[in-house]
């Protein structure tokens, strides 16, 4: 049964009757971004999300609905930006900012601290060239 991720609500009787219905994450990177914003601003985890996650109608705005065909379409680049609160959500709380995974590694220690830092690296690659030539 395919649910929200934000609010937690399934598609059945009572979302039909509510006419709400269920949206996949764009593929479009930038408008996915602004998806993730909205995740990271009510405290949900954007990692979480995988291909099969939704967002239901109720948190965009209804100027992003286009119907055709009977079925209710969401504009390409609608981004959610209504929080609903329920108790599912809380039980997920995470920390609302994450710090980058930061990218320190050989690069920063070799430029800060000298070429001997760069040693191990390099030795590791001659002797990858080395048994491939
Ligand atoms: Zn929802």
């Amino acid at each position: 049964m395919p649910s929200c991720f934000v609010c937690g609500r399934t598609r059945n009787q009572n979302s039909k009757q509510d006419k709400i219905t269920f949206h996949r994450f764009p593929t479009d990177v930038i408008t996915r971004e602004k998806w993730y914003e909205f995740l990271l601003s009510n405290s949900l985890p954007k990692d979480k999300v995988t291909q099969n996650s939704l967002i239901c109608s109720e948190h965009f705005a209804s100027h992003n609905f286009v119907y055709y065909n009977r079925k209710t379409i969401l504009n390409k680049t609608a981004v959610p930006s209504i929080c609903v609160a329920r108790v599912k959500s809380a039980k997920l709380l995470f920390p609302e900012t994450r710090t980058p995974i930061r990218i320190s590694g050989f690069q920063v220690t070799a430029s800060s601290s000298g070429l001997e830092d760069v040693v191990p690296l390099d030795d590791t690659n001659n002797t990858c060239l080395n048994m491939s030539s």
